[in-house]
């Protein structure tokens, strides 16, 4: 698919040219698009002779350890020391797969002050300016897709192997919930098409990603669908609420609660989720709909948050008990909107 401005591929092609060393950098609770699209951009600099390194906010799911390449990923909060140095090094810095230097969390006072040319790659919808060039394109289904494009666009497509489509590949896969949302146009499946052809393991990809988990995980989905799980049939909505206690009782892990927020669908007629994860100092809420209501907009007007149409997530600094209150409050006013 040609989406992205010949004047911006130029611009960009000079400045990697003249680039050493490279910072690339992604979201807080980094999800699979974010953690493939930054390895599979951070392996074809490395072939281009670049010096590269990531970040990551905080600590990633065990579920994207397998992934090639992690021992070019710092995560800021165990070593914001080495993020200090890149950003000050860095002649180029990439920002993949988010839309608000806010995402960065700590990090994001010295990305935003680095002197270096910032490059934005992202397909989430309204993008805060901070970077020098924004490729934004909100109607792929992924940053990885978006990064294919742009590899080829780049004239770079000679350098991608085995491992970058890997990469590749288990971002359109986890973005679009395994092709079964947002990838309802016929490019998506001709990249995916061509990165089969670099001979990766669709099945065990599938594998590593979703038969990965602990048997405490599986406990604690059982308990929030037996025990958690509120459904409000007048709304077509679902949500479920967790909280530090109950997570610590499942000895929760990093990326456990990844995918509760879908479970709620299952149930028919149901248009609306929320999943509320209780954390230390704030809630961290996620939303996703089917059809037209759109969360983002409602997670930026009532939950100080943003992200898709159909996906998104906000916080509130508020006990998990308000945050529910306004919640629920809120339900009648978009009652026709999820008829
Ligand atoms: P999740 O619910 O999986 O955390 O996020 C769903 C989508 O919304 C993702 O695309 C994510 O990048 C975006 N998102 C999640 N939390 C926030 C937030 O607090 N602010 C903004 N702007 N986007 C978010
Ligand atoms: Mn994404």
């Amino acid at each position: 698919m040609k989406i992205i401005a010949d004047k911006d591929l130029k611009k960009l092609k000079l400045k990697i040219d003249n680039a050493s060393d490279v910072l690339i950098t992604t979201h807080v609770n980094a999800d699979g698009d974010a953690i493939g699209s930054t390895l599979a951009l951070a392996f074809i600099l490395k072939k281009l002779s670049k010096r590269v390194m990531i970040i990551t906010p905080n600590d990633f799911p065990g579920f994207l350890q397998w992934m090639p390449g992690q021992e070019l990923i710092n995560v800021d909060f165990k070593n914001p020391g080495k993020t200090k140095d890149w950003a000050e090094k860095a002649d180029l810095i990439f920002a993949v797969d988010y839309n608000d230097p806010k995402r960065l969390k700590k990090a994001e006072e010295i990305i935003l002050k680095s002197q270096a040319f910032k490059v934005l790659i992202d397909h989430h919808p309204f993008p805060v300016k901070f970077a020098n060039l924004a490729i934004s394109v909100t109607k792929v289904g992924s940053t990885a897709e978006l990064l294919y494009y742009l590899i080829c666009d780049l004239g770079f497509s000679h350098l991608i192997d085995k491992d970058i489509a890997t990469c590749l590949y288990t971002g359109i896969m986890t973005d679009t919930g395994c092709f079964s949302y947002s990838c309802s146009y016929p490019e998506v499946f001709n990249v995916t098409a061509e990165l089969l052809k670099y001979g990766i393991d669709k099945d065990q990809i599938y594998s590593n990603v979703y038969d990965n988990f602990t048997d405490s995980r599986m406990k604690l989905m059982g308990y929030c669908l037996y025990e958690k799980m509120v459904v409000l049939p007048e709304f077509n909505t679902a949500y479920i609420s967790i909280t530090e206690e109950e997570l610590k009782k499942f000895n929760h892990l990093p990326g456990d609660t990844e995918g509760f927020v879908n479970l709620p669908f299952s149930i028919k007629g149901i248009r609306f989720t929320a999943l509320f994860l209780e954390k230390k100092e704030f809630i961290k809420i996620s939303f996703r709909s089917r059809g037209n209501f759109n969360v983002n907009e409602f997670s930026s007007r009532y939950f100080n948050g943003g992200g898709h149409k159909n996906a998104a997530g906000g916080e509130m600094r508020q006990s998990m008990e308000n945050t529910l209150k306004h919640f629920r409050e809120l339900m009648p006013e978009f009652r026709e909107q999820l008829l």
